[in-house]
This record gives structure tokens, sequence and C-alpha cells, in this order.
């Protein structure tokens, strides 16, 4: 019989699981019964509307089978089986090979994280086995056939007989060693106990003849002697698992291990979840749900490639793996299921949208979400933060987008970085915390919370011993330009032209100024050719020469941002530039003008405006130019 190759992934992944010194290999049985199961309800879907099934619903099990003498343990199915071009196809190559990627090399160390981190499915059979044989008949195919492998070296694939569909799927377990004992896996009450630590859940029975003994029937002497009876052995079929899906069961028979390890075996989350929520709803609609927020944004979230979702069913039936509209955007990061009675059976993808019903519980679980949310920023202030750093930004896209239609249901779940000791803070606690004189709720852009501090356009503000939000993810800005105002109190950035700060004798004493040098002033900003608006005497800078600020809507920041997108519409900010009338340097530039030396000024301005934009952390338009005029007036 010709023996085939593994895909070289395939293989990588084989040994490493030959070589395993993983601690849970027990596992194993847990992927091949789920496996199993994902085989029934397929094959359970389709007897709903095709009678040539010929099975009802408690047709359907998986069977375990040991034999102590040939050390073979068995998993059988009746469920969709496999042709012979899906047992190549399937078990030559690892099927989600896309969600799990080797590092360099593969050490063993790396066994644990990577065999518990994915569902590593049928190879994981290799950790305990040293020959697997696996006999399948598909659903609607009248032969069947025998794929079998000893590791590594390959596997081959010859026709074989099975009475009916189904897959069968046989183990000869390793040999034990001193560290580990592989004879375990044939002892049924071992077997019992893995299946109910790991496969309770599953839906379909999982059953094994179980080896009994009782005491044997007596002759009437020896019960009149009272001599103690003989023990004699029977078997039995037994259902080891209580199937009732965990989220039909009674919360106060769960445990948060069950909870937690449901999560990770059902979303390939390693990391435990932040928080659950099981949800009974009796009410119209009626539906079970259990939802998770995951404590890690996973790799791909904020991409294109994530897809939002929660798994749909109907009683208890899987009708979709990632039903999108059950979630809003903004909540995308929750993971869990839904289970309804309501929800018809074959329902399809087109009408489920449309579906009142499921319009009803994405409405219910949405509150749901947004209530423990608010729960844990109130009670749990620790995890929250935790939550923040991984979902926040998510909560903030949804604050503007949609045109800011959901932005008072989020604005209560925001947090920024505070110029209090960089400390996360609400917009409540802000707000609560405002001054009584204070007007505005003041926020600054920029990189980071150590870049925005030495802004000088914060001088003012921080030194008036107010508390400044420090806005340093991209959609800040415009989450709080939707936002407009919270609690009656409206935002302003730091670089707003009226910060309400300034005293009114200070305010005319700049106008005065500014009247006073506006030939001056003017010449700057002809000498800076369009690169500013304006430039003015500032009212906000204390110890720095300069700094840039915008008019308008559109702020330095927004224009970053808004430039950097893959698209063609390039948006410019009105500049400002901002001179500090009490600094040193704005004498100077007043003795240059008062000597009529238009040229010398017009250097001074490009001066400015270079030093202002480095402030910035933005780039300046002519580097050579630049060091060229400091040399110069130097
Ligand atoms: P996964 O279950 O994550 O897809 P596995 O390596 O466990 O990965 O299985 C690969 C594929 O082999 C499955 O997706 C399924 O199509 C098929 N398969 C495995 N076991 C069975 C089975 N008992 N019956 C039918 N198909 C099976």
């Amino acid at each position: 019989m010709e023996t085939k190759q593994f895909k070289a992934e395939s293989k990588r992944l084989l040994e490493m699981m030959i070589h395993s010194i993983y601690t849970h290999k027990e596992i194993f049985l847990r992927e091949l019964i789920s496996n199993a199961s994902d085989a029934i309800d397929k094959l359970y879907f389709k007897s709903l509307t095709d009678d040539s099934v010929g099975l009802n619903k408690d047709d359907f099990a998986i069977w375990i089978e040991t034999d102590k003498d040939a050390r073979t343990l068995k998993i059988k199915d009746n469920g969709i089986g496999m042709t012979e071009e899906e047992l190549e196809t399937n078990l030559g190559t690892i099927a989600n090979s896309g969600s799990f990627k080797f590092k360099s090399e593969n050490k063993l160390e790396e066994d644990n994280q990577i065999i518990g981190q994915f569902g590593v499915g049928f190879y994981s059979a290799f950790m305990v086995a040293k020959k697997v044989t696996v006999v399948s008949r598909a659903f609607g195919s009248d032969k069947a056939y025998r794929w079998e492998s000893e590791g590594v070296d390959g596997y081959s694939i010859s026709e074989d007989e099975k009475m009916s569909a189904g897959t069968e799927i046989t183990l000869e377990l390793l040999d034990d060693t001193d560290d580990e004992n592989y004879s375990e896996f044939l002892d049924d009450y071992r077997i019992r106990s893995l299946v109910k630590k790991y496969s309770d859940y599953i839906r379909f029975p999982v059953k094994m003849n179980v080896t009994h003994s009782r005491p044997a029937p007596q002759s009437d002497e020896d019960k009149e002697a009272g001599k103690a009876p003989e023990y004699e052995e029977y078997m039995e079929v037994e259902t080891l698992n209580s199937m009732v899906p965990l989220w039909k069961k009674n919360k106060t028979e769960l445990t948060e291990e069950d909870y937690k390890h449901f999560y990770t075996e059902k979303f390939f989350d390693y990391t435990a979840p932040l928080k659950w929520s099981h949800i009974k709803n009796e009410g119209m609609p009626s539906y079970n749900a259990l939802l998770y927020i995951p404590a890690k944004a996973p790799f791909d979230f904020y991409t294109k490639e994530y897809e939002k979702g929660l798994q749909l069913y109907s009683n208890g039936v899987l009708i979709m793996d990632k039903c999108g509209d059950l979630l809003p955007d903004y909540f995308s990061f929750v993971k869990g299921l839904v289970d309804s009675e309501d929800l018809s059976l074959n329902i399809s993808r087109e009408m489920l949208q449309h579906d009142r019903q499921l319009k009803a519980i994405a409405k219910s679980l949405e509150k749901t979400i947004s209530g423990e949310l608010k729960k844990m920023l109130k009670n749990e202030r620790e995890k929250y933060e935790e939550f923040w750093k991984a979902f926040g930004l998510q909560l903030k896209f949804g604050v503007y987008s949609d045109f800011g239609m959901n932005k008072d249901k989020l604005q209560d779940l925001l947090m920024f970085t505070s110029s209090n000791e960089h400390k996360l803070v609400t917009l409540d606690e802000y707000v609560t915390a405002m001054r009584e004189d204070q007007k505005y709720i003041y926020y600054a852009s920029g990189e980071s919370a150590e870049r925005i501090e030495q802004l000088p356009q914060t001088e003012l503000v921080r030194d008036s011993g107010y508390e400044i939000l420090y806005l340093t993810d991209n959609v800040d800005e415009f989450a709080v330009k939707t936002l407009m105002k919270y609690k009656d109190k409206e935002f302003k950035s730091v670089s707003a032209d009226d910060l309400g700060l300034e005293t009114p004798e200070k305010k005319e004493e700049i106008k005065a100024k500014e009247e006073e040098s506006a030939d001056m002033l003017k010449a700057l900003a002809d000498a800076l050719d369009g690169k500013v608006s304006k430039v003015i005497l500032s009212q906000r800078l204390k110890s720095h020469p300069v700094c840039l600020t915008t008019e308008g809507e559109i702020s330095l920041e927004m224009e970053k941002v808004i430039n950097a997108m893959p698209t063609d519409q390039k948006i410019s900010a009105q500049r400002v530039l901002e001179l500090n009338p009490d600094h040193e340097l704005f004498g100077k530039l007043e003795a240059v003008n008062k000597a009529g030396d238009t040229e010398k000024l017009g250097k001074y301005a490009k001066l400015l405006y270079a030093q202002a934009l480095l402030i910035e952390g933005m780039p300046i338009e002519n580097p050579v130019e630049f060091s060229n005029l400091i040399c110069e007036l130097m």
C-alpha cells in the first residue's frame, strides 16, 4: 500500500505531539469526542430535513470502547463520516493551520502554550498512541475507507467495510514508561472522569460499556450458613456525560472553573476571560445566553479580518457560528452564544437579518453588556482598566462612528489619561472634580502623555491648576468632538483661542499690544507665505517663545490622522503662529522690525515657524534651510 507524506506543516505539528511533554495529554479524548460530536451535529441537522438519514435524535451517540489486551481505545460515532478525499484533506493537513503559527524553533517549552492555546484537534491522538486508525463512511456513500498512520512517516488510505455512516477511530496506546502511564486510558473510571471533566456538555450521549460487579446469587444453604457472597462482574451501558449544555444548566450548579473552561475550549483563548454573564431570559424573547469579555484583544481584533458575532443556537442546535447581528460594532469584543427556542431552525442567513426575535435579543443583550461594563467600572476598577486597555479604542470608535448616534450610550464607559499623575479617569470623575470656577473640560492631543506635557499650549491651563485630559489615540479627538459636551460642560482644546482663563485686563493688554505690532505681525505672516493664516500674540504662553495652534474645526492632530489615511482626501488645518509677547525673543523681533530689516525679519519668521512645528512633533518642511538659517543668525 502506498504511504503518503504529511504536508510539511502537519508534520511539524505531529512531531511536536509525538515528542510532547505536555502535562495534559488527556485532552486528546476531548478533541476526538468533540470532532465526533461535530460530525453528528452535521448529520443530525441533515436528518431534520432529509428522511433518508433514517435516524432519530435519540439514535445518535458516541461510543467509547477499551480493550486492555490489545491496548486499544476506540471512539465511534454515527455522524456524517468522511469520504476518501475528506480523509486525505482533513487528516493529511491541519485544518486550522491559519490560526496556528509556529515560532522559529519548536522548543518543547512551547508545547504547553501551543497545545493549550489552540484546539489542536485530531493529531493530539499521537500524544498517547503509537498507531491511529480511522475507518469512516460518509453519509450518502456506500464505500468505507481506512486511514492509518504510525506518526511522522506518513499515512495510507485503503478501502474498508463499514455498515453505516460514521467514523471509528482506534488508538493503539503507547507503552508505559517511567514517567508516563498510558494504560490509564484503558481504565473505565478514568475515561468516565475525563468525559465528565471535558465533554460533559456535549449534546449527544457518550456511551461506554462499563464493567460493574455485584454479589452473585447464592444457594439457600450458603445463605443460611451466613457465607459471604461471591462477586460477579457484569456489563452495563452507561452514558458518561450529562448532555445538558452548560448554558442550560442552573447557575448554582456551575463553578467559576466550569465557565472558564468552557470559554477556553469554545473560543480558543488561553487567557481566562475578564468577566462573564450567564443570562436566562424567560420573557419575550426567551433565550439563554452566555457572554464573555476576553482579557486581551485577539491579535486581529483591530483589523478588517476580525469577525464579530455570537454563536447562535436554536434549542441546542447550532445554526450559526458567528451571528454578527447580535452585537453592535462597539461591543464586537464580546464572545459567547445565544440559544433561543423562539428561533426557527432552518432559518436562512438573509431571513435572520430581518428576524424580529433576533433584533429583540440583540437589543436585550446590548443592555446586559452595557450594564455589566458599568458594574465593572463601579465595583472592579482594576479589572475595568484592564478591559479598557484592551478594548477602549473600540468604544471610542463607537462614539465617533454612525454620526455619533450611540454616544449617549457609551460616554459613561469612556476613560482618558488625566494630567493628574497620568491616571485613567472617566468623564464623570473629571466633571465631579472640576473646580467651581471651571467652565470647560480641557483636553490636549499628542502622541503620548509625556509629549503632551511638554507642549507650550498646556502651560496656562496646567498652571491655573486645571486637570487636562490627554488624548493619545488617533480617534480620541474625533470622539471628543462628537461628544461636544458632557453633563453640560463643553470640551475645550488647550489650543483653542479662548480658554476662559485669561483675565479681562490681560486680554485688553494683549489686544493693545497686538494693534501696536500689527504691521510686524503681518510682515511675519507674509514671510511665511500662506503656511499660517495669521501670526498673533499669545494669551496662553508663559515660558515658551512660540507655539502653533489652529483656527476652525480641524486641529493639527486631526490633520495628521486624516492625512495618514490611505485616501486622496487630504485636509489642512488653519494654522496660527502664536508669539509670546513677554518673551525676550519678542523684543528682538521688535528691534529688527524697527531697524527696517525686512529680510532678517522674514528669516526669523521661518525659524520660529520651524521651531513651533518641531515642538508639535511635526516634520519641518525644509530642514536644510532651517539649519542654514540657524547658522546664519547665530
Ligand atoms: P478541527 O476539528 O479543528 O477542524 P481536527 O484536526 O480535529 O481539526 O479535524 C480535522 C477535520 O477532520 C475536521 O474539521 C473534520 O472535518 C474532520 N473530522 C475529524 N474527526 C471527524 C469525525 N469523527 N467525523 C467526521 N469528520 C471528522
